[in-house]
């Protein structure tokens, strides 16, 4: 199994998975995994790879591919299936250390394995459909086609915000196409992600074929990103981090970015207010802010500000914070101390450049106490050049811009780096037309919240929210992991 307890401490030990089998990294080297609810609470000891293992993960992945290519895909797909109903089973005791290592909500998390259960099961079908074309041609004798082949080693690494459904919409598709897999979860919530690779174990993966390493970015990144036998990189976190690992690969690496956002709600004269703060409150207070989707800025329109900025405070005093374990909570901490530190730093910085109406402190009475805990906060008389306008905070804080009327929203809401998620509060079916014309975003909701996005449709973003090249998710989110082969066949 992943795990044995410590013999002093009863903390757990997990190991990396590497060509069949789980181990020690080679410095023997750990590091702790806490409840950002309370830091008392070390969840897990997880390996502190080092360069030798990434390399050692990579050289299994290779040898494994031919076996695993030549595989019937059909086979491959009952592994997915198999994995997807231990995910399932387990989903209960998973979500309750999701909620321990990241903080949010356990309905959340379970929801969340669910989810990925969910993906595995969709990949595995939608994978056995994915064919190449024909194409006609001028000779009767011969036959052109397009075949779909896999890449090769493609490598994963994921934040820690959806440590279990981004890992899964990326290895699912890498995998069911015929690829092997390196895998490197986030540091700061490992243990989602090493369940997933249990799954598959559980449903007897091949060695080598999915291989987990634990560790640094510093220590383990570039042997995994940077080794020749890595075809692609499927890379979810920010977009300093992206655009390094993009920088640093060769052209016969692919890459799929998907990093930060800067997500905008516009409020029309004509939307049901009490559906924009519900909006508001799912899109920016959820996961305590921390959705690369979450809602960061609203642009409401002057005719409607005053009284959706006066709903939207009724809301928010009445919002609860604590623990995720706890039923009922609207809010649970910040994943991690460095995310309580930046929220916070922006909360000053915000108060020096606009007006808070509410919130914004760190809480620390009683159950708080040891805990990463800030009060969703919202700023009014928020302008364009303004840093909370304009820089990824990822906390539980909302920005309310005037904009002077619909064109004007656009203009501020495209007025940035990003394009990941925007969102529109109105009942007029010509700005329900326009919208998604005029925005640059990746993802368009129109009476919806910015966060949230299908297993069966793509999902991705445009300026610095994505690379342009493979949407994830859906079936467009086989493309990234295979390339056609164009056969010309005479008799
Ligand atoms: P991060 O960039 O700090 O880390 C993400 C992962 O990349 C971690 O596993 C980290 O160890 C690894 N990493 C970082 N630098 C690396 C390098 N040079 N080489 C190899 N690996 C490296 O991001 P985070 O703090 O974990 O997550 C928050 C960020 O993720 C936010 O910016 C958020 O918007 C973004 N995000 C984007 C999406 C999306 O789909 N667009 C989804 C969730 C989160």
């Amino acid at each position: 199994m992943a795990a044995v307890p410590s013999a002093s401490e009863r903390i757990p030990v997990f190991g990396n998975y590497i060509d069949g089998a789980w181990a020690e990294g080679s410095s023997g080297a750990t590091f702790d995994n806490v409840n950002p609810a309370d830091t008392r609470d070390i969840v897990g000891r997880f390996q502190a790879s080092g360069a030798e293992d990434g390399r050692r993960a990579v050289a299994a992945a290779a040898a494994a591919f031919d076996g695993w290519r030549a595989m019937p895909p059909g086979k491959r797909a009952a592994i997915l299936v198999q994995a997807a109903a231990y995910l399932e089973a387990n989903a209960a005791r998973f979500a309750e250390e999701l909620t321990r290592e990241e903080g949010k909500s356990l309905g959340l998390a379970k929801d969340e394995f669910l989810r990925s259960a969910q993906t595995l099961r969709f990949y595995a079908v939608e994978a056995q459909t994915l064919g190449g074309e024909t194409y006609p041609n001028d000779d009767p004798a011969m036959l052109v086609y397009g075949q779909r082949e896999p890449l090769g080693v493609v490598t994963v690494i994921s934040p820690w915000n959806f440590p279990v459904s981004i890992p899964a919409r990326k290895i699912a598709p890498a995998l069911a196409t015929g690829n092997t897999v390196v895998f490197k979860p986030s540091s700061d919530a490992p243990l989602s992600g090493l369940r997933l690779v249990e799954a598959f174990v559980e449903a007897g993966i091949p060695k080598g074929v999915l291989n987990l390493v634990t560790g640094g970015a510093g220590q383990v990144g570039p042997a995994i990103v940077e080794a020749p036998e890595v075809r692609a990189i499927s890379f979810t976190g920010s977009t300093a981090a992206g655009r390094q690992i993009h920088k640093s690969v060769d052209i016969t690496t692919r890459t799929q970015m998907e990093l930060g956002g800067k997500n905008p709600l516009i409020v029309m004269e004509d939307a049901d207010l009490d559906l924009a703060v519900d909006l508001t409150v799912k899109g920016g207070f959820s996961l305590s802010g921390q959705a690369c989707t979450g809602t960061s800025r609203v642009l409401v329109v002057p005719q409607v500000r005053a009284a959706y900025t006066e709903k939207l405070l009724a809301r928010v005093r009445g919002l609860k914070v604590g623990s995720g374990m706890t039923p009922g909570m609207d809010l649970g901490p910040l994943a991690t101390r460095k995310q309580l530190e930046t929220v916070l730093s922006y909360i000053e910085i915000g108060k020096a450049e606009a007006r808070l109406l509410i919130g914004g402190e760190r809480l620390t009475d009683g159950d708080f106490a040891h805990g990463y805990y800030v009060a969703p906060a919202v700023f009014a008389d928020v302008t364009q050049d303004m840093r909370i306008a304009r820089e990824e905070i990822f906390g539980p804080v909302i920005a309310i811009i005037e904009a002077a009327d619909y064109a004007d929203a656009i203009a501020k809401a495209n007025d940035t780096e990003y394009g990941l998620a925007a969102a529109i509060v109105t009942r007029n079916p010509v700005y329900m037309h326009r919208f998604p014309l005029d925005i640059q975003a990746g993802t368009v909701k129109i009476n919806r919240t910015t966060t949230g996005n299908l297993v069966n449709a793509p999902f991705g973003g445009v300026k610095q929210s994505s690379t342009s090249t493979f949407r994830e998710s859906g079936r467009a989110g086989l493309e990234f992991y295979t390339q056609i082969k164009t056969v010309y066949r005479g008799v």
